[in-house]
């Protein structure tokens, strides 16, 4: 159930619509908008009696929600929600006109590959630097990454080129740690339905980047958004990064046309990961290409100065020039639809 308030509501009345759900048993989650605030309630074993509600003054409407998600629809929150990322180089945007370009290792391997790696990316004109200090391998015995001296080698990408970092928790202690040194939470395709870390990213006040699960529908992996929001962090940013098929010439099925599904359902932000999402280097740029022309809010794309020589990941990693190259194109084709790259 929505209780959708006048455009002029005051603050008191949405605390007091707020208070009456509470007394009724039920969560109350007021979700501010461009024109107006929405309630939603949550938390309600059965249908809510909505009579009450209803007559509370600054009350415009009460809105049964037949979908499985709620803060995450546009039901909730007509307008897009954008996510701003503050960097020493100036904000990133998710989600307004802008895109916004993640590039950087798929790992942390050395505080020299991270250096030279992020001298790249900046330079070719991107805000935001990606590496995992922790990584979900298949196999035990491949490199699982450096843990928090990986993420000391992120801070110091920070401090040293102004690069915002977006690094993955794999569980609730990695989070602990990702959450004091990065600037976005990133989780995994495999931890997509982890619902206890899905849970403590909700109470983390940095934003989250949310990957799809490798076989999940699109009503799971907004729900699992919907998992993080439920806990009150609405800064979450979705991403595409391919999906598991019969295709066996790509290493993912990249499902570009989950964006406009996502987009007509929610308000949040959607990114591509077209590395993940095809496996192999070659397609990285024609997929990056097509990511921007189908509306994505933003890339995020492997980079390494070595791929051959990388820990993980190499076979899909680009070159810093390659990734230069791309956010030219990017942004000839974002010029199409009106956006210009961060
Ligand atoms: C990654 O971004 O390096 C990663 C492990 O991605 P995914 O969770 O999409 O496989
Ligand atoms: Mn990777």
């Amino acid at each position: 159930m929505l209780v959708v308030m006048h455009a002029h509501a005051t603050e008191e009345q949405v605390r007091a619509v707020c208070e009456r759900i509470e007394s009724l048993g039920y969560k109350a989650l007021p979700v501010p908008g461009a024109g107006r605030t929405a309630v939603c309630i949550t938390g309600n074993k059965s249908v809510v009696d909505v009579g009450s509600l209803e007559s509370m003054s600054g009350v415009a409407e009460c809105i049964p929600v037949s979908k499985p998600y709620k803060l995450v629809s546009r039901d909730v929150k007509e307008e897009n929600t954008v996510v701003r990322i503050p960097t020493p180089l100036g904000d990133v945007a998710f989600g307004d006109t802008t895109l916004a370009i993640v590039g950087g290792p798929c790992a942390i391997e050395t505080r020299e590959q991270a250096f030279a790696v992020a001298k790249g990316v900046k330079a070719a004109g991107a805000r935001l630097f990606r590496g995992g200090a922790y990584k979900p391998r298949t196999s035990p015995y491949s490199f699982q990454g450096l843990g928090e001296p990986g993420l000391q080698i992120l801070a110091a990408v920070r401090d040293e080129f102004g690069l915002g970092i977006v690094t993955e928790a794999i569980d609730n202690e990695s989070l602990d740690l990702v959450e004091k040194y990065a600037d976005v939470i990133q989780i995994g395709a495999r931890n997509m339905q982890n619902f206890s870390l899905l849970k403590r990213a909700g109470r983390s006040k940095k934003p989250v980047l949310l990957k799809r699960g490798m076989s999940a529908t699109l009503d799971e992996f907004l729900m699992a958004a919907e998992y993080v929001m439920s806990e009150g962090n609405y800064n979450v940013i979705l991403c595409e990064r391919g999906v598991r098929t019969f295709s066996d010439f790509t290493r993912n099925t990249l499902d570009l046309s989950i964006i406009p599904a996502v987009q007509k359902r929610s308000h949040l932000p959607i990114v591509v990961d077209p590395s993940h999402g095809t496996g192999k280097r070659h397609k990285v740029l024609p997929l990056s290409r097509a990511a921007v022309a189908v509306g994505a809010d933003g890339l995020l794309v492997e980079v390494h100065h070595d791929p051959d020589r990388a820990l993980s990941d190499g076979m899909q990693s680009i070159l810093p020039e390659e990734f230069a190259q791309l956010i030219v194109e990017a942004r000839e084709i974002a010029a199409v639809l009106h956006r210009t790259v961060n």
